[in-house]
């Protein structure tokens, strides 16, 4: 027999900010907005068991992958084998300090001081003599880094640099290849388990009650007629989920400061996507890597290095990088300038369409530091001198504030002001079966 393990609680949508009470769910059962399709909430089967379980493999999956090597080279009787720490001391010996930073950041940083919080937090939760403050902090933590973690793209973009290096060099996978991979899957399964709203409401209870139609007439009128937080003069806590009076600077809950739409939301947004624009052009003129074969020196850019793998039979990596490096930012930044567009001068489309390319926007920007890794991965690998070395080239900088501004741009963007112009229909389903 299972009992609720979410109770009864009004949220805004964060992405249309409709308003839904929230029915006691179970486990495995989640809870869809009614209008845009959004999971509100996700409740897991015996989740802090599992969160527990999988945050701490994960970190001796990573305490394994750091211990032993990750990939071994042999190429005209030369020889190298690296670990994973070696990726990041190469580039700091060569002066890419902010390379390696961002690799430190992307592959060991953030996901220990995540995967640390997590499991403390699911500690703490039967826990009451940790103080709140603390909670609350290790909490906010971890939803600000979660889209930070990039580890995944780090697995693909060392099999592209191996299948790269094919022709050229014997690679041999390390032992510390094999637990990097289990590192990635446990940590991605620890993200999967993790829910916001879940989250806020076993810290510190459901959120405030300042609804002013009372349920039963809210579920009918809200599926004849959408009736949002900014209808009812209540702003709902983009952060933890709350509902919180219209006239409120900060949530009672997670104490973040609180907005009915996020201030200057386009005008941040056209910011970064004109940055990004901006940086996009040297981050393709320039080489991306520079590979010394034999004493001479051959730099390749982004698309000198695709037409080059095209010609060498590799199309599917190829392609991979042409999609990533080329395709996905520019799409990226094409759409997010049309929804910004909208968001001034809507068009008859519906309103359901343009959130679709914008959670695929949101979805894909990370994939972009694919070709990152692999430049800092072959850089590892191979340095072997004046008989072949690789190094980044000066565009790997400007093409990586291209993807993090592009990530920031879709981050600041508040999808609330497309449904603002333009009436959505409201969708049936709201509650479903998970697992
Ligand atoms: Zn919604
Ligand atoms: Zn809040």
């Amino acid at each position: 027999m299972s009992y609720p393990l979410f109770y009864d609680s009004v949220t805004a949508c964060d992405e249309c900010d409709l308003l839904h009470r929230i029915p006691p769910l179970k486990s495995g059962e989640r809870f869809k907005c009614i209008r845009c399709g959004h999971v509100l909430i996700s409740v897991h089967e015996h989740v802090k068991g599992r969160i527990f379980g999988t945050g701490c493999s994960s970190l001796l999956m990573l305490a394994f992958a750091l211990a032993f090597p990750f990939l071994g080279y042999s190429s005209s009787g030369a020889e190298r084998s690296i670990t994973l720490f070696n990726i990041v001391s190469v580039l700091i010996n060569q002066d890419y300090l902010i390379l390696s930073a961002i690799i430190s950041l992307a592959l060991f940083v953030f996901p220990i001081a995540y995967l640390l919080a997590v499991i403390f937090l699911v500690w703490s939760f039967d826990n009451h003599h940790v103080s709140m403050a603390i909670k609350r902090y290790f909490t906010r933590w971890v939803i600000v880094i979660q889209p930070w973690l990039m580890v995944d793209v780090f697995l693909v973009g060392t099999l592209v640099a191996l299948v790269k290096m094919d022709s050229l060099a014997d690679i041999e996978l390390g032992l510390s290849f094999w637990a990097f991979c289990a590192y990635v899957l446990l940590l991605l399964k620890t993200i999967s388990l993790v829910d916001r709203r879940w989250f806020w409401n076993q810290l510190a209870g459901h959120g405030p009650d300042h609804l002013i139609v009372k349920p039963t007439v809210l579920e009918k009128s809200a599926l004849a007629k959408s009736i949002t937080a900014k209808q009812q003069e209540l702003i709902g806590c983009h952060f933890c989920g709350a509902t919180l009076l219209g006239t409120a600077f900060h949530c009672s809950r997670c104490g973040h400061s609180i907005h009915s739409r996020r201030p200057h939301s386009l005008t941040g947004t056209i910011a970064f996507l004109i940055a990004s624009v901006i940086m996009f052009i040297p981050a393709n003129v320039f080489p991306i890597m520079q590979t010394t074969f034999l004493g001479g020196n051959e730099p390749s850019t982004i698309m000198g290095g695709v037409l080059l793998l095209w010609s060498l039979g590799s199309y599917p990596v190829a392609l991979i990088i042409f999609l990533a490096s080329v395709v996905i930012p520019l799409v990226k930044m094409l759409s997010l300038s049309w929804l910004c567009w909208q968001c001034y001068y809507p068009t008859e489309r519906e309103t359901m369409q343009k959130i679709r390319l914008y959670r695929i926007t949101e979805l894909v920007g990370r994939w972009s530091m694919i070709d990152i890794f692999v430049v800092a991965v072959l850089t590892g690998l191979v340095q072997m001198g004046e008989l072949m070395s690789i190094l980044p080239g000066p565009a790997v900088l400007s093409f990586t504030s291209v993807i993090i501004l592009t990530m920031l741009a879709a981050m600041v963007f508040d999808p609330r002001l497309l449904w603002d112009k333009n009436e959505g229909s409201v969708m049936p389903s709201s509650q479903e079966k998970k697992e």
